[in-house]
């Protein structure tokens, strides 16, 4: 079959690699139907993943069928087709029985570590995927619901809900401001909309994403480059400051933004991805009274997203700006990896 095969820093390449076999009786094959990229293929091609080693096979999101099913899999069926979830999750371990499927404790990839496809075995960015522990990782595709939709459930709309809304307690009434407006942070915009806050405003250094992100349920929006950004969001606030501040880019300054505009006792959410030391100012926090959270999505409310998209209120066409043939995907790298040029958001590629 063809993969897109990591080759070390800066080196990848769409190559012939033997077809995913059967390891495990809780293992199915998948035919992927579509794919995508996803910005921590990025972090990963610059090195900023070092435990992704040379010759693993990219991606964490898709959708595909399912060719074939280990002997212990009694509730998916060849021809099944099926999301596959960014979190591969044994459904046994300690953590996975408190919901904590981000940090599964099951052998497959490494212990402790839920996140592991295109990280510590090979990934879904390839014509056939092995899937481990697939009666608790997988979710059938409902009548109604297409492929590239299913794509947009493995990761960035749980990611979003999970780490950036519900963890930053969003509720009824709330001011909500999320910090970074790329398919994340419009994740985080979209399913705030279902917990009724009075505004989610987007913050954005470009200008395009903030006006775009409108379009995802924002009901404002302040371009980060103005001097007077800040003074923008306290006026939207009466002066008290949001309520909950989500983080969706990881990197120190748009961390600090968000400790800048939230109000005393409010949430910070962090959902980016930090490479870099951040500056955690204690020593003027301590007596703020605010909640700071962090963490991996565990894609535990994947199916209720589902449902709400089968529904129509979740609307996960609009995170896909561009549609590639799954052979093209190097092209579909070049074009997401100069997202503020090309607008890309989603690419999905096709098989
Ligand atoms: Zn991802
Ligand atoms: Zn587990």
């Amino acid at each position: 079959m063809k993969a897109l095969v990591f080759h070390g820093p800066g080196r990848k390449s769409w190559d012939d690699v033997p077809d995913p076999k059967i390891l495990q009786p809780t293992d199915v094959i998948v035919k992927m139907d579509a794919t995508t990229i996803c910005g921590t293929d990025l972090h990963i091609l610059k090195g900023d993943v070092p435990a992704v080693e040379p010759g693993r096979i990219l991606g964490h999101e898709g959708v595909g069928t399912i060719t074939e099913i280990g002997s212990a899999v009694t509730t998916l069926d060849v021809g099944d087709q099926v999301i596959l979830s960014c979190i591969s999750a044994c459904g046994k371990c300690g953590f996975c029985k408190h919901g904590v499927h981000s940090h599964c404790l099951g052998t497959e990839g490494a212990s402790g570590i839920g996140w592991i496809f295109g990280h510590l075995i090979d990934g879904t960015q390839a014509e056939f995927v092995r899937v481990p522990y697939a009666e608790t990782s997988v979710y059938k595709l409902p009548t109604g619901v297409t492929a590239e939709q299913g794509v947009v459930l493995s990761d960035i709309l749980p990611t979003g809900h999970e780490i950036g809304v519900r963890y930053g307690h969003v509720k009824p009434g709330d001011v909500v401001a999320v910090v970074g407006a790329g398919p994340v942070g419009l994740a985080t915009i979209a399913t705030s909309g279902l917990y009724g806050p009075s505004r989610v405003i987007a913050i954005d250094v470009d200008a395009n994403r903030v006006e775009q992100a409108k379009a995802f349920g924002a009901t404002d929006g302040v371009v980060s480059s103005d001097s007077d950004w800040k003074e923008q969001v306290i006026a939207m606030t009466d002066g008290l400051g949001v309520d909950v501040a989500i983080e969706a880019v990881g990197i120190g300054q748009t961390f600090q933004m968000c400790l800048d505009i939230v109000r005393p006792a409010g949430n910070v959410a962090n959902v980016g991805v930090h490479g870099a030391p951040v500056q955690f100012p204690l020593q003027d926090l301590w007596i703020s009274n605010i909640n700071v959270s962090m963490g991996l999505v565990n894609t535990d409310t994947l199916g209720v997203l589902l449902a709400l998209v089968a529904q129509g209120r979740i609307d996960p066409d609009i995170f896909v700006s561009h549609r590639f043939a799954l052979g093209d995907i190097i092209e579909a790298y070049d074009v997401f990896g100069r997202a503020a040029e090309t607008k890309a958001l989603k690419v999905v590629l096709q098989a």
